[in-house]
C-alpha cells in the first residue's frame, strides 16, 4: 500500500526545497521502506542540489545522511523486519559480488553509488510520485522525507538503543571522514598529516589523526572562522591559503621538513586536490582524496610526482563496507569511544530544511540535523 507523507522536494537546481505530500509506493522485491526520523546535510547533497555543470536531474529528493527505522519490507528481504532501527547509506553491499568479497573495496557492483540514476535498479521505476508524477531517488537514498524505499542492501541494521539524532551523521560524513585517514591513509603513530577542508568530513579525518596517534595534525581551509572549532578535533595547526603568496605546497614543505606523511582532501575543490597530492613528503607520503569534484574537473600533476614515491589514492565511504562495519561504529559511539555531538552544531526542523542549506553555504555549520519525525 502506498503511503501519503511529506517530502522536502528539489524542483530544481538552486531552488528551495517545498515540502509537498508525496506518494511513497511499497517496496518491491528486495526493498525496504523506511520511515527516516532524523537526516543530515552534506555538502554532496548541496552539490547535486546546485547541479552545476551537471546533466540535471529534478524533480528530485535528496538526502543521504540518515536514521530510521522499517516499516514494512519487500518479497524476498530476510535480513531485516518491520521495527528494526537502520542507517542507510549511499553505498551498498549486495554481499555477494567480487567487490563485497573483497577485503580490499566497499565498491559494490550492484549498489555502489550513482549519482546519475534517480530510479529504482530493479524496475527502473521510481517509488515516489505526486498525483502520479514521478518524482526522482537520489543515491539509492532520498532521506528528505518522511518515508523513503531502498534496496535492503543500503542499509545497515544498527542498535535499536542508540540516539537516532547522533548517529545519522555515521550515515555518510563522520564514517567518510574517519575511514579515509584509519583505512585508506593509515597514518603511523607520531607522524604529520595535513587535512585540506576543515567542513564536517574532514573534521572526522582529523578525529581519525587524533586516534592513529598523529603528532602534528596541520587543517586548511579557506575560512579562517573553521580554525577555532577544529581544536576540538585534534587539529594542532592552521593554514589559510589566502594568508600566503606562494603556493601551498612550499608552505607545508617548509613547515614540514620536506611534506607531511599523509594528507587528505576533503573540499571538493580540484586545486586543493593537487594541493594534497604535492604536500606529501616524497618516499612515503600518501594523499588520499574524499571530496566529490566537479564532473569536468582534471587532476594535474607532474609523474614525477609519483617517481618520487607519492602515493595518492580515494575512497568512498572512508572505504567502510556500510552493512558490516556502520554497527561497529555506533557501537563506538555508545561505549562512549567516539563523540558525535561536537559535528553537530545545528538543527532545525523539517520545515526548516532550507536553513540547513543556508548554513553549510555560508560555512557556518559542521553538521545541521533535521529533525523529520517531530515536523
Ligand atoms: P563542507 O562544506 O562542510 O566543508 C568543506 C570545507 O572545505 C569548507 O570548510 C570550505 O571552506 C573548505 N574548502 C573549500 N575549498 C577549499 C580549498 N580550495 N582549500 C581549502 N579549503 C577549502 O563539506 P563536507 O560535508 O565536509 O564535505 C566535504 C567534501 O567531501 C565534499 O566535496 C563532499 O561532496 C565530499 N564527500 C565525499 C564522500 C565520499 O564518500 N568520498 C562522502 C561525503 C562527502
Ligand atoms: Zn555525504
Amino acid at each position: 500500500q502506498a503511503i501519503k507523507c511529506k517530502a522536502a522536494v528539489a524542483w530544481a537546481a538552486g531552488e528551495p526545497l517545498k515540502i509537498e505530500e508525496v506518494e511513497v509506493a511499497s517496496p518491491q522485491a528486495m526493498e525496504v521502506r523506511i520511515k527516516i526520523h532524523y537526516t543530515a546535510l552534506c555538502h554532496t547533497d548541496l552539490y547535486f542540489w546546485e547541479a552545476k555543470g551537471q546533466t540535471p536531474l529534478f524533480p528530485r529528493i535528496l538526502g543521504h545522511e540518515a536514521a530510521g527505522v522499517v516499516e514494512s519490507v519487500g518479497e524476498g528481504v530476510t535480513d531485516l523486519k518491520e521495527g528494526d532501527t537502520v542507517l542507510p547509506v549511499f553505498t551498498g553491499e549486495c554481499g555477494e559480488c567480487r567487490h563485497c568479497k573483497s577485503e580490499e573495496s566497499n565498491m559494490c557492483d550492484l549498489l555502489r553509488i550513482n549519482t546519475d540514476r534517480g530510479v529504482m535498479i530493479s524496475d527502473g521505476k521510481s517509488r515516489f510520485s505526486i498525483n502520479g508524477k514521478p518524482i526522482y531517488h537520489f543515491v539509492g537514498t532520498s532521506t528528505f522525507s518522511e518515508y523513503t524505499v531502498t534496496h535492503v542492501g543500503s542499509l545497515a541494521k544498527i542498535n535499536p538503543e542508540a540516539p537516532l539524532d547522533k548517529v545519522c551523521i555515521l550515515s555518510c560524513g563522520v564514517s567518510t571522514g574517519m575511514g579515509a585517514t584509519l583505512n585508506v591513509a593509515k597514518p603511523k603513530k607520531g607522524s604529520s598529516v595535513a587535512i585540506f577542508g576543515l567542513g564536517g568530513v574532514g573534521l572526522a579525518a582529523a578525529e581519525g589523526a587524533r586516534i592513529a596517534g598523529a603528532s602534528r595534525i596541520i587543517g586548511i581551509d579557506l575560512n579562517s572562522d573553521r580554525f577555532e572549532k577544529a581544536k576540538l578535533f585534534g587539529v594542532t595547526e592552521f593554514i589559510n591559503p589566502l594568508d600566503y603568496k606562494k603556493p601551498i605546497q612550499e608552505v607545508i614543505a617548509e613547515k614540514t621538513d620536506g611534506g607531511v606523511d599523509c594528507s587528505i582532501e576533503c573540499t571538493g575543490n580540484v586545486k586543493a586536490m593537487i594541493q594534497a597530492f604535492e604536500s606529501c613528503h616524497d618516499g612515503w607520503g600518501v594523499a588520499v582524496l574524499v571530496g566529490v569534484p566537479h564532473s569536468d574537473a582534471v587532476f594535474a600533476t607532474s609523474p614525477v610526482n609519483f617517481l618520487n614515491e607519492r602515493t595518492l589514492k580515494g575512497t568512498f565511504f572512508g572505504n567502510y563496507k556500510p552493512r558490516t562495519d556502520l554497527p561497529g561504529l555506533v557501537e563506538l559511539y555508545m561505549d562512549k569511544k567516539l563523540e558525535l555531538e561536537k559535528f553537530i552544531t545545528h538543527e532545525v526542523s523539517f520545515a526548516d530544511i532550507n536553513k540547513a542549506f543556508d548554513y553549510m553555504i555560508k560555512g557556518e555549520s559542521l553538521r545541521c540535523v533535521i529533525n523529520v519525525i517531530g515536523n
